[in-house]
């Protein structure tokens, strides 16, 4: 069997593990970084960087760049329903350098960071690498894992990044609290007809609920319908689907004969959980391993990113220093949980008071609700879903150190 050995060991190479892996190596420490997959490029993702996040790549000094790369830029949300639409989001007044959604595909993001990344010399990304394992000293710490293809690797700490179907936190036996959702969510794309466009909107009908967002020469879809229905709305056919989506857009009716097979309709079975412990000796679980995080919002990859900054902020120091990590991955959990505790309730809400109640309902919805009425009026209302959504609560900066110098 291989061995190998660096200071970090990255489970996953999604939003948190590359984040936490630029910052690690930035801060002179060696990382290597496990990713299953050959490449990044899968459209089965979010692809929002919300405020907070791009907030962290201009303290990286890194935001004209990543704006370099092609992308649309979402300032307000609204809801059409009952034949009106409803401003109900604001960005624009938030207090950072990009005040709005910058709508990027993630494997975009992601080859960023990872270029980003490879300036500094202790980093490196293995894809195609599946660990399967813990691997635990005599005293059961953990001190590395072992890969699919039969690699052992070491390391001071091993972070789990591996998503929410992570392998690693269910081998860790870390207690997990099912908070549960409603919803479903079909995931597809439509080609968007010339001159359309509208940002992001949710379109609302009685017992349907789809949010749109634009991606320039296309829509990205998605629909939601109650927990477990998947087969159901499929066994109804694609006509009746089809039907259901041009009764909730009508003007884009004809887009919608796009979709000719169920093979491009994709199904996120939605989940709302976290563990209620992040760590054990060395390691620590962040991102969607330790938090599966609601559709509701679309903040997924900003929470996750966020978990990485605080991991690097507390931990990179103290490790580049020659510390034992151990007696800090409480800190770690600490200061993310409340935010991340405090967004789930925002979520599940919204999932019991809107998305469930509005998915049951078979009454027609006759004028839009008083909620929208008042922020589609009062314009400064609107702000205030747009802090919660753009930069969610408990925001953390980088105080991570730089030690190692980017090779150019
Ligand atoms: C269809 C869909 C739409 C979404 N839309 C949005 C959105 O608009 N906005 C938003 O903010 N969030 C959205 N999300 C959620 C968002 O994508 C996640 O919250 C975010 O990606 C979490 O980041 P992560 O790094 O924790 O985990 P992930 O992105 O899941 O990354 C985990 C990585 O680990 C790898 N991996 C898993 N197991 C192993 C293993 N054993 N060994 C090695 N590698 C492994 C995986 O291949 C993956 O690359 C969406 C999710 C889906 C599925």
């Amino acid at each position: 069997m291989k061995e190998k050995q660096s200071d970090i060991l990255i489970v996953g190479g999604g939003p948190a593990g590359m984040m936490a892996a630029l910052l690690f190596a930035r801060a002179g420490l060696t990382v290597a970084v496990l990713e299953k997959h050959a490449d990044f490029f899968r459209d089965f993702r979010g692809d929002t960087v919300h405020p907070s996040t791009l907030e962290l790549f201009h303290q990286l000094g890194l935001l004209d760049e990543l704006l370099r790369l092609p992308h649309s830029r979402v300032d307000h949300a609204s809801v059409h329903i009952a034949g009106r639409a409803m401003k109900v989001i604001d960005f624009g007044h938030l207090p950072v350098a990009a005040p709005y959604i910058a709508m990027m595909p993630q494997w975009d993001l992601l080859n960023f960071i990872a270029d980003q990344a490879r300036q500094y010399p202790g980093f490196a990304l293995h894809m195609e690498s599946e660990a399967v394992d813990l691997v635990r000293d005599e005293a059961g710490r953990v001190c590395g894992v072992v890969t699919r293809g039969g690699e052992k690797w070491h390391a001071r700490l091993v972070i789990a990044a591996d998503g929410r179907r992570s392998v690693l936190r269910g081998e860790a036996a870390l207690p997990l609290r099912n908070i549960g959702a409603p919803m479903d969510v079909f995931w597809f794309r439509i080609d968007k007809p010339e001159g359309h466009g509208g940002d992001v909107f949710g379109t609302v009908q009685a017992g349907r609920f789809m949010v749109m967002i634009d991606r320039g020469d296309y829509y990205q879809c998605a629909f939601l319908f109650s927990k477990g229905q998947a087969d159901g709305v499929r066994a109804a056919g694609l006509d009746a689907f089809r039907a259901s989506l041009r009764s909730l857009v009508p003007d884009l009716g004809a887009a919608f004969d796009g979709i000719t097979s169920w093979d491009q309709v994709k199904t996120l079975e939605v989940a709302l959980d976290r563990l209620e412990r992040w760590h054990r000796p060395g390691l620590l679980v962040i991102g969607d391993a330790a938090h599966a995080m609601s559709p509701i919002a679309g903040v997924g990859i900003n929470i996750a990113v966020q978990d990485a900054v605080t991991a690097a902020n507390v931990l990179a120091g103290p490790i580049a220093g020659g510390e034992d990590p151990d007696p800090l991955l409480e800190e770690v959990y600490r200061r993310r949980i409340k935010p991340v505790r405090r967004m789930q309730a925002f979520q599940k809400l919204a999932q019991d008071r809107v998305v469930a109640p509005l998915l049951r309902r078979t009454r027609p919805i006759r004028k839009p609700f008083l909620i929208l009425r008042l922020l589609n009026r009062v314009p400064l209302l609107r702000r205030i879903p747009g802090r919660i959504v753009g930069l969610g609560f408990g925001r953390e900066d980088i105080h991570s150190p730089e030690a190692a110098s980017p090779r150019n």
